[in-house]
């Protein structure tokens, strides 16, 4: 079998230098045709070089000139939108229209960045003393840099590198090495929409690239996203060095489920939320509280019924609901996660992991399981599985329920089922988690909104996209101008300025 080497896009060409890499899988068939190449320092550093050097004429290039190669890149996005996604399935392993949704999300974030003329605006105020104008402007930080996780391969690049640029700025962008492909294919076609070589540089590679990246005085800012003890580090290093950074990480995410809730829809929405793209979203849905017994019952056999239609396989039959799990490892962790949640005296109302799928036994396949019975000092209660695994904790009042949530310490996303408006109300308002759903299970903000968790779910203060990314990835400067008028001439003052 020939095999395919995934090597780095620097100063608008692919190299593929001598030195490490490692294989990367198809999770359907548990084969890899592929390997990718792990950067070494030397690699990343002339990435570096290539951002810094195509910074100058880049940030002085008008922003309609620069927003125009983004919306030349959403028209090459959806041109190409089949090839991306056989790519992202082929090495992520999610159902193909799973990979189309991310793909599409991407392209919103890519439309966003072409709106960058109208959002760099800046603010001005006249008069702000006599003769005296102010005004405020964002301008480019520099080098930025992105290091992304293989659970969105396309999506969670476009959230970063589109509007640091669209700003300004150059990048360097370390996507996950697990599965690169669709990655570098987006940064191409951006090459092919008219970005110049140098403005976006793709490095793979692991945590040798990432250090580098973090330690190299050149980048100015850095965005991750993955889980969150890496968040952390790299929240805490970057900051160390003197960066701006921003660090999303993980999430456990509870669904709350009133007695009033519309139950059929309920269990609708929360089988894609929990078992959609295999469990493996930041926003998935892994625990239901429900609220009383009865609304428990019904969730657990709702739940029970839907997971028994379900279609487990190769994320290229378009039959299928949910395809693998990205690596074997992985398969391990999640697989050993259902043997911990039975052993902690959880009950395993579907146990997905005997499931065999014909023609794929070496694909890294679990079936959906589900808990009923989980309790908050559980290891499957506390810690994110990242799998098609979805537990059901039972308790009284909706109060009991935010506490919950409250105590756990993620903060990504909640939701809420339920008919009555005033406890939808409440619970929005109090519960302490970033983006909150009213029945509504994977409430991902708009790309002209925000996205971000609280507490240890981000390390930062701006959140992702949006308008807080044109703050990111800028520095605001206030000017403050008086031209005086020949032959006024004004005396001396000492008192600090005001407009006493
Ligand atoms: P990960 O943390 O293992 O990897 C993320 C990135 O960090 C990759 O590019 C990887 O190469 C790099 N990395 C890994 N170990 C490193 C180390 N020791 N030092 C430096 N860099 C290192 O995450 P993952 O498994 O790729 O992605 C899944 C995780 O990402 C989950 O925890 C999920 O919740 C999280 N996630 C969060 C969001 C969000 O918006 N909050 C979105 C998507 C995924």
């Amino acid at each position: 079998m020939s095999t395919t080497t995934i090597g780095h896009l620097i100063g608008g060409h692919i190299v593929t230098p001598a030195g490490r890499s490692q294989p990367v899988y198809n999770p359907a068939t548990g084969q890899a045709d592929k390997q990718v190449l792990l950067a070494e320092v030397a690699t990343v550093e002339e990435a570096i070089a290539n951002a810094q050097a195509a910074y100058p004429a880049w940030r002085n290039t008008p922003p309609l000139k620069r927003a125009r190669v983004m919306s030349k890149l959403k028209e090459l996005l959806e041109q190409h939108a089949d090839e991306l996604c056989a790519l992202i399935t082929a090495e992520h392993g999610k159902v193909l229209g799973d990979a189309l949704g991310e793909l599409q999300r991407g392209i919103e974030n890519v439309e966003y960045a072409s709106y960058a003329p109208e959002l760099l605006k800046g603010e001005h105020s006249k008069n702000v003393g006599p003769s005296i104008d102010s005004w405020s402007e964002f301008q480019a930080l520099g080098v930025c840099a992105g290091i992304s996780p293989f659970n969105f391969p396309v999506m969670v690049p476009l959230w970063m590198w589109p509007m640091a640029v669209a700003c300004g700025n150059t990048f360097v962008l370390k996507p996950s090495e697990r599965d690169p492909s669709s990655t570098l294919r987006v940064a191409q076609l951006a090459l092919q929409a008219g970005l110049p070589p140098g403005v976006l540089n793709v490095v793979n590679g692991d945590k040798t690239a990432v250090d580098t990246l973090l330690h190299d005085p050149r980048v100015k800012a850095v965005s991750f996203v993955g889980s969150t003890p890496i968040a952390e580090y790299i929240y805490s290093e970057g900051c160390k060095h003197g960066k701006r950074v921003q660090a999303l990480g993980g999430a456990k995410n509870h669904a709350v489920v009133m007695p009033d809730a519309d139950i059929a829809n309920a269990v609708n929405a929360l089988m894609g939320a929990a078992y959609g793209s295999c469990g493996e979203r930041c926003m998935a849905i892994p625990l239901v509280v429900a609220v009383g017994d009865a609304t428990g019952d019904a969730v657990v056999a709702g739940l029970k019924a839907e997971i028994a239609k379900m279609k487990v396989g190769p994320g290229t039959d378009s039959s299928c609901d949910m395809g693998p799990l990205v690596t074997k490892p992985h398969f391990d962790k999640v697989k050993g996660y259902v043997d911990q949640g039975v052993a902690e005296g959880a009950t395993l109302v579907v146990d997905g992991r005997s499931l065999k799928v014909p023609g794929h036994e070496d694909g890294y396949f679990l079936g959906a399981c589900l808990f009923d019975h989980v309790k908050p000092g559980m290891r499957i209660y506390q810690e994110e599985i990242f799998g098609p695994v979805l537990g059901v904790v039972r308790v009284k009042t909706l109060q009991e329920a935010m506490d919950l949530i409250d105590a756990h310490e993620y903060g990504n996303g909640t939701c809420i089922f339920t008919r009555d408006g005033e406890a939808a109300r409440y619970f929005t308002d109090h519960i302490q988690v970033g983006m909150v759903g009213v029945n509504v299970p994977l409430p991902v903000p708009v790309a002209y909104h925000s996205f971000g968790g609280w507490k240890r779910s981000l390390f930062g203060d701006l959140h992702a996209y949006g308008p807080d990314a044109v703050r990111f990835y800028t520095k605001r400067k206030t000017i403050t101008q008086r031209w005086p008028s020949a032959g006024v001439r004004e005396g001396t003052i000492f008192s600090f300025p005001s407009s006493r």
